[in-house]
């Protein structure tokens, strides 16, 4: 495939829009293209079914931490959610069951990885690089949304002798459930949010466990319970009730907005409530220490778990914190000298957030990758349009991570602009992008309220990029994220109905 010459010289792509991924961002946009007529569309997927971070996260005890009524799109409510905070394997089945109900399965090309995309300005599209099975193929489109997930690439530590390890390996998001750990001496390398689900589910089963801590978390009891039949009848007979539900979830994690942002003194109130589930949940004096974080609350993302600390005060379990120096072939060795023998290594230590690989592979206007763009840490327009990359829509892009609340609910907002746009492309424009001067005032007031945010308190986090800018959180209430998307207007893009003859040329 590649592009056709129609009459005024302007290529027409194979597609109108191709889209990465298919987690809760690529469905929605796919959706609400379908809902304004457009067909002609393609979902780039490497996996082999929908879901996104709730297919690839399928470790023992994985759930959200955002309630389900919440965390669920707005259009596509769920009223027999079986719990308050969500399990995965029912998120992967509520996304799954959205994308056959709205027959995208056959718009999605499965196993198939997105490899790169090229900006071409003499055609105003993009030349797209996709590989099946190894084999690698082309395709055209006007636009390119990039759904790919802010927390989809594993990332492994760099730790002396890691490559001799000659046990089992896996990271929590590609869990390996063939391989049986009952009986096993296993180690662990992290202790976030995925770690504090999987460690309280295996360490029952295992021989032994090591938990390497780096830096402890901030950790506050999880109000989790199963809905009844009853409440569950309530939301859908009353669809009035499961909205206000629904509306009460979001106001009550919006007030945390306070913290974060407006006043992060208000957080050590929320540490007084960490500080308790620590005294109640932990009786070794030694234990206690070793979890009690010495930052600000809030600083890192907040954990909440009600099985983690009595999973680390179990007699198989031991909570390592003395740094980690070398890995051997069956063991590791922390810096006070001490090894431990070890068959089975899990790292859950955490993805590329700040510096996603893909941001590599794609280039926009003047052949320049996005990786080199965003050196000194990515930004972008409300986390969706980059200047130089015309017709480059990115979803859950450069600071729209939020940490209080649900993700659905800004990847909602951010599609509600794209779909906005791609209209304006559907006429007679063919090239769409966003001023640089919009582009760079709008990130220079973001990181003025960021200085004053909790998050930059004095602790190190995967929400900054290595040079310490955080790019990966949105500082404010999503509500004033959903209002300055709706207020981008034409004043804030450039629109080109043509190549330039230069280019042409
Ligand atoms: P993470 O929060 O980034 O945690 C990674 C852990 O690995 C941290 O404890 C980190 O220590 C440690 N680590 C990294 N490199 C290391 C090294 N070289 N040596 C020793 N320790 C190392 O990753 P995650 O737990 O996978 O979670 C990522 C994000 O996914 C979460 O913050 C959350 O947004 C999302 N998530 C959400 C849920 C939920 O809703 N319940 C569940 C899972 C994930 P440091 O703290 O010192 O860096």
């Amino acid at each position: 495939m590649g592009i056709s010459e129609n009459p005024s010289g302007v290529g027409r792509p194979d597609y109108e829009v191709a889209i990465v991924g298919t987690g809760f961002g690529g469905l929605c946009i796919a959706l609400k293209l379908r809902e304004d007529g457009e067909q002609n569309f393609v979902l780039i997927e490497r996996g082999d079914s929908v879901g996104g971070t709730w297919r690839d996260n399928s470790y023992p005890g994985a759930a959200c931490d955002v309630p389900s009524h919440l965390y669920s799109f707005s259009f596509a409510p769920k009223t027999d959610w079986s719990r308050k905070y969500p399990v995965q394997p029912e998120l992967h089945a509520y996304l799954r069951d959205i994308a056959e109900r709205h027959e995208l399965l056959p718009k999605v090309r499965f196993s198939t990885t997105f490899e790169g995309a090229d900006y071409d300005e003499v055609h105003q599209l993009w030349h797209i690089r996709i590989s099946r099975q190894g084999v690698v193929s082309q395709l055209s489109a006007r636009s390119l949304v990039l759904a790919n997930g802010g927390l989809a690439e594993p990332k492994l530590p760099e730790i002396a002798g890691i490559e001799r390890f000659a046990g089992k390996t896996f990271h929590s998001s590609r869990w390996d459930h063939d391989y049986e750990l009952a009986g096993k001496r296993v180690a662990v390398i992290g202790t976030g949010a995925s770690a504090i689900q999987f460690v309280p589910e295996i360490a029952p089963k295992v021989a032994r466990l090591d938990v390497y801590q780096r830096t402890p978390n901030w950790i506050i009891p999880r109000p989790d319970r199963a809905y009844s039949q009853a409440e569950k009848s309530r939301f859908a007979r009353w669809p009035l009730w499961r909205k206000l539900y629904r509306a009460m979830i979001y106001w009550g994690h919006e007030a945390r907005v306070f913290g974060f942002v407006v006043q992060p003194a208000f957080m050590k109130l929320f540490q007084k409530v960490a500080e308790f589930h620590i005294n109640r949940q932990v009786v070794d004096p030694t234990l206690k220490r070793k979890v009690t974080p010495g930052y600000l609350i809030g600083c890192k993302r907040i954990l909440i778990s009600n099985d983690w600390y009595p999973a680390l005060g179990r007699r198989n379990v031991d909570l390592v914190d003395a740094p980690i120096a070398e890995i051997r072939e069956h063991s590791i060795v922390t810096a006070d000298g001490q090894e431990r023998e070890v068959d089975c290594l899990i790292f859950g230590t955490g993805f590329y957030a700040t510096d996603n690989p893909i941001g590599a592979v794609v280039r926009g206007r003047g052949g320049r990758s996005l990786a080199q763009e965003w050196s000194g840490g990515e930004e972008a327009y409300l986390g969706t349009l980059v200047k130089g990359f015309p017709n480059l829509f990115l979803i859950v892009g450069p600071n729209t991570g939020v940490g209080h609340t649900s993700m659905v609910y800004i990847i909602e907002s951010q599609v509600s602009l794209i779909r906005r746009l791609l209209a304006k492309l559907r006429g007679k424009a063919q090239a769409l992008e966003i001023k640089a001067a919009v582009q760079d005032g709008f990130n220079h007031a973001l990181q003025q309220r960021l200085e004053t945010s909790a998050w930059s308190t004095g602790c190190n986090s995967w929400y900054k990029h290595r040079s310490g800018k955080i790019t990966a959180l949105w500082p404010g209430f999503t509500f004033s994220f959903r209002r300055q998307i709706e207020a981008v207007g034409d004043g804030d893009y450039t629109l080109q109905t043509a190549p330039t003859k230069s280019l042409a040329n």
